[in-house]
């Protein structure tokens, strides 16, 4: 069995990023499971090529030093002549209806107006397909957003398989177990994500504790807004939300404590982070090390799947 995980870096990871996922991957990752930064899929919208290629690198940095191991992680774009080969062949593997259908698509497009949107945002799923299918991997842990891209995933491999040749694994998704669902520290009633623009409610994960003190400090205490601050120290704490909510006697003594968990939750893997990104050496080496482990791993199965196809 294999497991397969990505991180878009599209921004800077944030606290929900590390305790609803990068925490857990680091934690019951078995043998065989993978993870990458998807930097392939942050082009799909407008960005900034310097801040992706810095990103790609903080990112990979703290999936390392979250404690990820080294020679299973590795870096999408390192290997983007193998999956954009792939991609290549599973968009002539998709129809055009199938590719329609997704919706979350629809939905990011229905904003924009298909006039403004990139063709590589429609053709994303099978971009992600390539992933998957190149690493063979077996299982795709993914939230109700992806579950229909994981779908599309299954049927292409599926549809290779019967048409050129049985080349690739048919994967499946499988829901990650619950984890926090961390909010906006800003404006408790929307997640917070690493994309959005205005960071005043949102946590990097590599911010310094000043910043983190003047952010929590800062957050919404309505309803929604204490119900957020107790749940993130909930998930720092393992204590139950109900527990905590009775320990504290006022919101100001709520904040001290969440503050001092979070800095503490985030400080092995900041300080291991910065050392990396300030060993450049370093971190080219571990990912240079990803990037021939992944390479390795996939490329039987391209070739086969390049020679079946009759491209190669
Ligand atoms: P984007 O704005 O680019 O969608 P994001 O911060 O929502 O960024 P994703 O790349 O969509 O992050 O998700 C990466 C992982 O982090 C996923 O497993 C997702 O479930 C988890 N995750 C993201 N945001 C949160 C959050 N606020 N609370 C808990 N888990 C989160
Ligand atoms: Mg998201």
């Amino acid at each position: 069995m294999t497991r397969i995980s990505g991180i878009t870096p599209s921004g800077h990871a944030q606290l929900g990023n590390y305790l609803g996922a990068i925490r857990r991957w680091a934690a019951d990752g078995a043998d065989g499971d993978l993870y990458f930064v998807s930097d392939l899929h942050a082009m799909t919208t407008a960005y900034h090529p310097q801040r992706l290629r810095s990103l790609a690198r903080e990112t990979l940095a703290i999936l390392v030093a979250a404690g990820i191991p080294q020679d299973r992680v590795f870096v999408q774009s390192d290997l983007i002549r193998e999956i954009g080969a792939l991609t290549w062949v599973l968009e002539c593997t998709c129809t055009y209806g199938e590719a329609s259908r997704m919706t979350q698509f629809k939905e990011k497009s229905r904003s924009k107006g298909v006039q403004g949107v990139r063709v590589g945002l429609f053709t994303y799923p099978v971009l992600m397909a390539a992933d998957i299918l190149l690493q063979g991997a077996t299982e795709v842990p993914v939230g109700a957003d992806q579950a229909q891209h994981v779908e599309l995933a299954r049927a292409l491999a599926r549809r290779f398989n019967t048409t050129y040749g049985d080349v690739f694994a048919v994967p499946e998704a499988v829901t990650p177990p619950a984890a926090a669902r961390v909010r906006d520290l800003a404006k408790p009633t929307r997640k917070m994500s690493k994309s959005t623009r205005d960071s005043a409610g949102v946590v990097a994960l590599l911010d310094d504790p000043d910043v983190v003190r003047r952010k929590i400090r800062r957050a919404v205490t309505d309803e929604d807004g204490v119900a957020n601050l107790l749940e993130i120290l909930a998930a720092c704490t393992g204590k139950s939300t109900d527990e905590l909510a009775s320990a504290y006697a006022g919101n100001e003594a709520l904040k001290e404590a969440v503050t001092e968990a979070v800095v503490e939750q985030l400080r092995p893997m900041r300080e291991g982070a910065l050392a990396l990104l300030a060993d450049p050496a370093s971190l080219d080496q571990v990912q240079a090390a990803g990037a021939d482990m992944a390479r390795r791993r996939g490329e039987h199965r391209l070739a086969a799947a390049l020679r079946m196809a009759g491209a190669s």
